[in-house]
């Protein structure tokens, strides 16, 4: 990419910490240091705090506090960038602002400044993206699986692929343009190896990024089950653990979402499976709706039920999309004197606790963060996107459309080819391949200073 370096000068308040804390004026362009000079009366020493008196045009003190310039390319933009540190008041921080428009700024869109970043080369599009999920992220896991995409952590993991696909088409395509010896080499053992061992790095690489997207965008449970089941009870014993955010959903007295808590980034909505039953009142049906819709969407749904009930309340679960996941939890074991335990059966996890006593909630637990993306320790955990999903699985039945043309038809140019469409798709990602217009919806997500 090229540098930008007479891009217009932007600028944008970064943090208004409120009356008393730090608030950021962040300029980034070429103008950007002859606004600096005005502002401090002489020229500012490259990332060297100078203490400042923000003035008027006329002279009159807007605030004091520091003037900061990193020259390009040594910034986050890649451009000229100064910051001014001033009081967090947002009456200043608007002054402010206005003085360095009035000193020929322009006031940046959302996301400009990753944006300017990215087309500078200084990030990839997955740390962009990281970006605004550290911003806009709801638990501490979120957070720091953010941070690891900041990192690089998944662009290196996208862009070791990619290079490992360079590698293969060239031998293909090296084949192809000496004909004469092309059946053996399309007939290496070792070429096929390699794109089958490519293919499971692929794999690998698809279910962290499936993990990345819920650990960012949180795991939306609904809690289903038969009226006293013990599903409130269950929710109000998690609700109890420090980490809960709880929320009351307004509605009817038959409104069927009764509450819902956050879990640490963990969503959780209580539907109770009385209204799915067919009704012809009014407020029963839309109760029944919501209950559906909110089914619809879960990705997790945990049946509540007893030994006694279960078989009679599998069928809650029938409904339900393909794609969600089920749990279900036995609950009142205290009434049976029984252990917590845990159990698959039939490819379904099954949990046996007591909503009263509490025992097994640590069960629970452990299953809902499972089911969140969270590892043991979350190591190496990132945060990702359903964009970055779709583009691996494009990736993924590229690779195997190679893998059958090479070994089924031996059809190099065929092979070579789908290879082409691997790297595309995970250039996608880090944005080697992008479109303004997939761009454009990127950046628009962002908060202004960002
Ligand atoms: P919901 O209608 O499914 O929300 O059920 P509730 O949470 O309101 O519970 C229904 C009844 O079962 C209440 O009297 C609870 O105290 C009781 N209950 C819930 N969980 C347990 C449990 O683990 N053990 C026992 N013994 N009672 C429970």
């Amino acid at each position: 990419m090229t540098m930008n370096v007479h891009a217009e000068t932007i600028a944008a308040i970064a943090t208004a910490a409120g009356a008393g804390g730090v608030g950021i004026i962040r300029l980034s362009g070429s103008a950007a240091p002859a606004m600096a000079r005005t502002l401090l009366g002489r020229s500012p020493r490259p990332r060297h705090a100078h203490y400042c008196t923000f003035t008027e045009k006329d002279g009159s003190v807007l605030d004091r506090g520091l003037i900061i310039h990193f020259p390009a390319p040594h910034s986050f933009t890649g451009e000229d960038v100064v910051e001014l540190q001033a009081h967090g008041s947002p009456v200043i921080l608007r002054c402010l602002l206005a003085r360095v428009i009035e000193l020929g700024a322009r006031q940046a869109r959302p996301g400009e400044f990753s944006e300017r970043a990215f087309l500078n080369g200084k990030i990839d599009l997955v740390q962009a993206e990281a970006i605004a999920d550290l911003i806009a992220s709801g638990s501490q896991a979120a957070a720091r699986a953010a941070v690891r995409s900041l990192d690089g952590e998944f662009s290196a993991r996208v862009r070791a692929l990619a290079e490992a696909v360079v590698r293969l088409r060239v031998w293909i395509e090296a084949a192809i343009d000496f004909p004469e010896e092309e059946i053996d080499f399309l007939a290496t053992p070792q070429l096929l190896e390699d794109l089958v061992a490519t293919c499971d790095r692929l794999d690998d690489l698809l279910a962290a990024s499936r993990r990345g997207v819920r650990l960012a965008d949180g795991l939306h449970v609904v809690i289903v089950g038969r009226p006293n089941a013990g599903k409130s009870s269950l929710l109000n014993a998690l609700a109890a653990s420090d980490r809960a955010i709880v929320t009351d959903l307004p509605g009817t007295t038959r409104d069927l979402l009764r509450e819902t808590i956050d879990l640490d980034g963990i969503g959780m909505t209580l539907v109770d499976t009385a209204g799915l039953r067919d009704s012809l009142d009014v407020v029963e049906i839309e109760g029944m709706r919501r209950a559906r819709d909110e089914l619809a969407r879960a990705d997790l749904a945990v049946l509540v039920s007893t030994d006694a009930q279960l078989e009679r309340d599998l069928p809650l679960l029938a409904d339900l999309p393909a794609t969600t996941t089920r749990l279900i939890v036995h609950n009142k074991i205290d009434l049976a004197g029984s252990a917590p335990r845990q159990a698959e059966i039939d490819g379904l996890a099954h949990i046996w606790l007591s909503a009263r006593s509490g025992a097994g909630l640590d069960l629970l637990m452990a299953a809902l963060r499972k089911a969140a993306g969270y590892t043991e320790d979350n190591q190496g955990a990132f945060s990702a996107r359903t964009r970055h999903v779709d583009a691996i699985e494009r990736a993924r039945q590229h690779l195997h459309a190679a893998l059958r043309a090479l070994r089924e038809q031996r059809a190099g140019e065929l092979a070579a080819e789908e290879l082409r469409q691997v790297q595309h798709a995970l250039g996608e990602i880090t944005g080697t391949f992008s479109s303004e217009d997939l761009l454009g919806r990127i950046f628009a997500d962002f908060c202004i200073g960002k």
